[in-house]
């Protein structure tokens, strides 16, 4: 079973993704703020995970930096697919993200639940 890091602070879409992704056969684990994330991905491997880039304190920016240092160490880090979610849709932050070591970036508004697990499945073939 493929598993799946869901990083978001917004409780209605944690409710909606994490059962739309374990309906669609992943194993879902979720960190609703950027301290929890950095936590579980240093004691953890995980296939894929869905980062939300405004998130309190701690943002997806801030998480992005510090997996490029952990990977050093961390080297299943390499492997995971990172795909960023979020209503920052300006090609700066676009740009940003991909040099940050983003596989894909969707825009929260342009895709439904059904299109991000779809480009999940996509990106873990
Ligand atoms: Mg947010």
């Amino acid at each position: 079973m493929k598993k799946i890091l869901l990083v978001e602070d917004d409780p209605f879409l944690i409710d909606i993704y994490q059962t739309k992704l374990e309906n669609s056969g992943f194993e879902v684990e979720v960190a609703e703020n950027g301290e929890k994330a950095l936590e579980l991905l240093k004691e953890k491997v995980f296939d894929s995970m869905l980062l939300d880039i405004v998130l309190p304190r701690i943002d997806g920016w801030k998480i992005l930096e510090e997996i490029k240092k952990m990977k050093e160490e961390k080297k299943d880090l390499e492997k995971m697919k990172i795909i960023v979610w979020s209503n920052l849709g300006e090609k700066e932050d676009v740009k940003k993200a991909l040099s940050l070591g983003v596989t894909s970036y969707l825009i929260k508004a342009n895709f439904t639940p059904s299109e991000v697990v779809r480009e999940i499945e996509k990106l873990l073939k």
